[in-house]
């Protein structure tokens, strides 16, 4: 007879301490609060089990399952990329190996955007330039039914991510995803042009967290040898691409602000504000074109 192997057997609350110790032993910043998320994707989204129900037994198979979550998660894997899938701007994305994991600090640039948006039923032009997921613009999208957005990647892997990021939710008819080397390709005049683009200092990235470090792609954030080597080549792509009085909105690292928007200067562009992130960190800067500002004050 095939006697259960008595270490096998444990209940929910049990495996929840467990795996919540073992994860703070890997150095995982909030354990108690992954290893409650990867149990309820064992369990088949099942976090009121896990609160209401801590004698329950989890049967062998869950106690495999859920181990294997917990040792990629001891990796240092991020539970985003464990699942598959991310929360950004209240919409849930799927989250390949190909893109940066889209971030809380980069709704700080959805939001500052929006505010400077008097008409969101306006069939306004999105650019994302080095658009990953595409998470920047299928929010913006999100929030203004009448736009349309194209966003360009260099890599075919994120933009297939994108594609079906914009299918999933119901935003292809509006999202059109092209491979291209930021703007360089590019014609047009667009309303509103943004990027999250690659600004980690090449040196700085090993020290990382390992979240980032093992999980990010390189190529999503190595900004060159001063972090500043993608704003380079995008920001006058970028001025050449923005419309009369539209609007510019590039994420920046910690830091680096100033320096975007001297580049933005000398790309011909005006600086209109910063935007902060949750920590206090300028996170985002955006800017519009001279003509746009001649054009609504002169004459
Ligand atoms: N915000 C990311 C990080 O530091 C970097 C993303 C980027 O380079 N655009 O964790």
């Amino acid at each position: 007879m095939n006697a259960p192997i008595r270490g096998r057997q444990t209940t929910i609350g049990a495996a929840l301490d467990r795996a919540a110790a073992s994860l703070g032993t890997a150095g995982v910043e909030q354990p108690r609060r992954d290893a409650r998320l990867l149990l309820a994707e064992t369990l088949g989204g099942g976090a009121a089990l896990i609160t209401g129900y801590p004698e329950r037994r989890l049967d062998a198979a869950d106690v495999d399952r859920f181990a294997v979550l917990i040792r990629r998660r001891s990796a240092r894997e991020p539970v985003s990329r464990i699942l598959g899938r991310r929360e950004f701007w209240g919409l849930t994305l799927r989250v390949t190996p190909h893109v940066l994991d889209p971030r809380p600090d980069s709704e700080t640039l959805v939001e500052a955007v929006l505010a400077r948006i008097e008409d969101r039923d306006a069939p306004l032009q999105v650019l994302d330039l080095g658009t990953g997921s595409g998470c920047l613009l299928l929010a913006l999208l999100s929030e203004l039914p009448w736009a349309r957005g194209l966003g360009v990647d260099i890599s075919p892997s994120a933009l297939a991510n994108a594609r079906e990021n914009a299918r999933i939710l119901d935003l292809s008819s509006r999202a059109e995803f092209r491979r291209g080397d930021w703007g360089r390709e590019l014609v047009g005049s667009w309303q509103v042009i943004v990027s999250n683009p690659p600004y980690i200092m090449e040196s700085a990235i090993a020290d990382l967290a390992p979240e980032v470090a093992r999980y990010d792609p390189n190529r999503a954030l190595s900004g060159g040898a001063d972090g500043l080597v993608a704003y380079r080549s995008l920001v006058p792509q970028a001025a050449r691409l923005l419309g009369p009085g539209g609007i510019l909105a590039l994420e920046v690292g910690a830091g680096q602000a100033d320096e975007v928007e001297q580049l933005l200067g000398a790309a011909g562009l005006l600086g209109l504000c910063r935007a902060r992130d949750l920590t206090g960190t300028d996170r985002c800067v955006l800017a519009t074109s001279k003509a746009g500002i001649s054009a609504n004050t002169i004459g």
